[in-house]
């Protein structure tokens, strides 16, 4: 007889790196009478860069925001590292330190600091060591090319520069995923760029990323696969090459000659 061992207390315990990281079942979300998500589908591997374009409206926001719990679903599964998102059981503080999550709208404090918006989280929510995660806050100020402004306000920042001190809180709590909701789609064009900078030296750090995204050329660039979303059905997806010069399906195409 096996001795029985107990049930691993670690969330997404069982899980294994050859497993999807994120594993998304025919999920369902409506708000009131409108069916927002019919249906939903796909897998995202560690270290796997999945962006997801689509008209507005789609429902992108709420497929990213139902990952990290934001948003429950109705039908369906979403499943973390294993760990299924919408159980009533789930601590979703742990959930949400697995996944990170930067939005269009960078949400920092105006009141504190750069480097004290990045240290906010680990040191009041996770009680980490004031020190260490200052230490961190600075190398992560440092990696989004940020060295200098630790103590500028947001108010001081450019919009780049706020979505890249949003990147470094979201990466302060070490994050086994990343998931950026159109995060450059309210940046100057001039910004934008080093935003994207920035989520590519994280991509080629192999960071698993999901990202919502307008910038074609980019996630040509970094994607491993395309997913393209219309009326809250995937419509077809592929790797971008092939996704982006010869698309299949009808809606693709006119979403694409109209984009590109
Ligand atoms: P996208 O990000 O692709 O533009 P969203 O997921 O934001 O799409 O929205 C999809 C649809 O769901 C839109 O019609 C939007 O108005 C609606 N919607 C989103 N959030 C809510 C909500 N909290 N309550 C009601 N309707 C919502
Ligand atoms: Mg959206």
């Amino acid at each position: 007889m096996q001795p029985t061992t107990k049930a691993d207390p670690t969330p997404g315990g069982l899980w294994t790196p050859d497993k999807p990281l994120i594993q998304l079942t025919d999920v369902h979300k409506s708000f009131g009478a409108f069916e927002v998500l019919r249906g939903i589908s796909f897998d995202v591997m560690k270290g796997e860069v999945v962006c997801i374009i689509g008209p507005s409206g789609s429902g992108k926001s709420t497929l990213i925001r139902c990952i990290n719990a934001l948003v429950p679903i109705d039908a369906g599964s979403i499943q973390v590292e294993g760990q299924e998102v919408h159980d009533p059981k789930l601590d979703k503080l742990a959930l949400r330190r697995k996944v990170g999550m930067v939005f269009q709208q960078y949400n920092l404090f105006p009141h504190r600091t750069a480097l004290q918006n990045v240290m906010m989280a680990p040191v009041h929510v996770l009680r980490q060591d004031r020190d260490e995660v200052e230490q961190r806050a600075h190398a992560l100020l440092k990696k989004v090319r940020l060295s200098g402004k630790e103590n500028a306000y947001p108010g001081e920042l450019s919009g780049g520069q706020q979505q890249r001190v949003a990147i470094a809180r979201a990466l302060a709590m070490r994050p086994d995923v990343m998931l950026f909701d159109e995060v450059t789609a309210a940046l100057d064009p001039e910004t934008v760029k080093e935003v994207l900078i920035t989520i590519r030296e994280l991509v080629e750090e192999g960071m698993t990323c999901m990202l919502v995204t307008h910038e074609m050329g980019f996630a040509r660039e970094i994607a491993d696969q395309v997913y393209f979303t219309d009326r809250g059905v995937i419509v077809e997806h592929g790797a971008p090459d092939e996704f982006f010069s010869a698309p299949k399906d009808e809606r693709t195409q006119a979403f694409l000659s109209q984009i590109l």
